[in-house]
């Protein structure tokens, strides 16, 4: 549960960083391309906080995609 929802806030800081990029490369904009830095520090600092294993508390890397079963460390199911 609480991986699913760290997902769905690291997907929502990538989409943002990724529109305010094109925002700041389409208008030329210094506020927009500022922007684009803090999402991407915010979701590198926001994933390394919260996409741990509940189990072991190993980092998961940077694999969004489609989930990991289990975790690569200790081998225990994540719910994801
Ligand atoms: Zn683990």
């Amino acid at each position: 549960m609480k991986l699913q929802q760290a997902r769905k806030v690291m997907r929502g800081l990538l989409g943002a960083m990724l529109l305010s990029m094109v925002l700041a490369a389409l208008l030329a904009n210094m506020v927009f391309a500022l922007l684009s830095v803090i999402l991407l520090l915010a979701f590198i600092s926001y994933t390394f906080s919260h996409w741990r294993c509940p189990h072991c508390g190993e980092f998961l890397g940077w694999n969004l995609g489609k989930g990991i079963p289990f975790c690569p460390y200790c081998h225990q199911r994540l719910d994801l």
